[in-house]
């Protein structure tokens, strides 16, 4: 089944698309589990390296991922593509007080040595070429086991940070004169891209709570945008919101809720990604590599391929929790867990009634002036349908809900932490019930 669609992705595929009516096209199949066969190809779309501020080398970087069960990593360097000539000075790098200068090169030619590695010496001082992309990739990339995405994380002002992935030029930051423009423009930069090349390729919104830049009313009123990322594993972005901020579980839904019911600007789905800046023998774990990821149910390994069953909602995000599957089967949303010994999981269904109170009011600062966030709605707004204790869980839907989703919370800490005490989670990805 490597190669084909099972009967179950033939009812996932077309239900998932975009705001696909709610239209029981899969009630003649009986409920099936999935087939074992699967394909969930892990990766994470949001990486640095000394191309831009990461502290290491792409291939050591690289080579890390493709160890640890990544079969793709998306390379997305601050406004830089991996391209065209570029030496930097190892001694003297940002990184080099935590460990991340002289010694960082050491290990690059301890694992990779001459003559892969160049470098020189220009007045006494060690400089290093840095491979570009289309260089070092054929040194890690295999079919159907490992491949690298061409990404940019466009990085502008107001602190709006725009991934676009599988870019085939570089896209200048597009500015703006508020954030919710300055992303709008930056979103249409990807999408003029790809419609003047034909490349497969979208943009996602990078975590929406660093410096609290953006609200969930922004995201919710960017047209053509329909990725953001609901965990980033950079300890400075503020996941978990704080007391003036919605955490991003509730800022999806507020999204959502807008999105869907009153703007009618389509899906948002979440991601968990790393945005990875420090590596092996950093002493800085600021930002270390392995805390969030996707796993995209596809049939190929192609950027095409992966993009396209992102696109379609084909894809969890997760902080370590195993799925076995998710699905929509005859009106239920069924999620099944890939379960390790000794740990117990809690599936939640969330979502927002079609019917409900989309009344809010601004979150004011201790002398009664509005701040800039997220403003208070009610509980109906991403309310918990149901919570089941468990390996597997199905959610029957009645046609009165706005959309569905899932998040799955385990009782395994998690190895490598955003925060301490967290424990692995999974998020699933809406489905809108019209
Ligand atoms: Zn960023
Ligand atoms: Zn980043």
């Amino acid at each position: 089944m490597k190669f084909g669609l099972n009967k179950l992705s033939l009812c996932f595929f077309p239900l998932s698309v975009l705001l696909i009516a709610f239209t029981f096209a899969c009630k003649n199949h009986q409920p099936e589990t999935a087939d074992s066969n699967t394909i969930w190809w892990k990766g994470n779309l949001h990486t640095h390296s000394l191309w831009s501020d990461g502290d290491h080398f792409p291939e050591v970087i690289t080579r890390w991922y493709k160890e640890n069960g990544y079969h793709f990593l998306s390379v997305s360097d601050h406004n830089i593509l991996q391209q065209g000539e570029m030496w930097i000075q190892p001694e003297y790098n940002r990184h080099a007080q935590s460990g991340g200068g002289i010694a960082v090169f050491e290990q690059y030619m301890e694992e990779f040595g001459k003559p892969w590695v160049e470098s020189r010496l220009i007045n006494d001082t060690l400089e290093v070429r840095l491979k570009p992309l289309n260089e070092y990739r054929h040194l890690f990339e295999e079919p159907e086991k490992f491949m690298l995405i061409n990404s940019e994380e466009i990085t502008d002002m107001h602190v709006v940070h725009v991934n676009a992935h599988n870019v085939l030029h570089f896209i200048p930051p597009q500015g703006g004169e508020t954030v919710r423009e300055t992303i709008q423009n930056n979103v249409n930069a990807v999408h003029h891209h790809h419609h003047e090349t034909g490349q497969e390729m979208f943009p996602h919104l990078n975590h929406p709570n660093f410096h609290f830049a953006v609200t969930a009313e922004d995201l919710a009123h960017i047209e053509g945008l329909h990725f953001f990322e609901v965990y980033n594993g950079h300890r400075g972005v503020y996941n978990y919101g704080d007391e003036n901020h919605v955490d991003l579980d509730r800022f999806w839904d507020i999204t959502l809720t807008l999105r869907l019911a009153h703007l009618d600007l389509g899906m948002m789905f979440g991601l968990a990604v790393d945005d990875s800046h420090h590596y092996e023998n950093s002493m800085d774990h600021t930002a270390l590599p392995g805390r969030g990821w996707v796993m995209v149910r596809a049939d190929f390994l192609t950027p095409e391929y992966i993009i396209r069953a992102l696109k379609a909602g084909d894809f969890y995000s997760t902080t370590g929790v195993k799925l076995r599957d998710f699905s929509i089967i005859d009106n239920e949303y069924i999620v099944e867990i890939e379960d390790e010994p000794g740990v117990e999981y809690t599936i939640q269904f969330i979502g927002t009634p079609k019917n409900h109170d989309i009344s809010s009011r601004p979150v004011l600062d201790q002398f009664g002036n509005e701040l800039r966030a997220t403003r208070t709605y009610s509980e109906e707004i991403g309310m918990f349908f149901k919570e089941i204790s468990g390996t597997r869980a199905t959610y029957q839907l009645t046609g009165d809900e706005l959309y569905v989703r899932a998040k799955i919370i385990s009782t395994k800490a998690h190895p490598n932490p955003f925060a301490e005490g967290d424990t692995e989670v999974a998020w699933t990805q809406p489905f809108v019930v019209e």
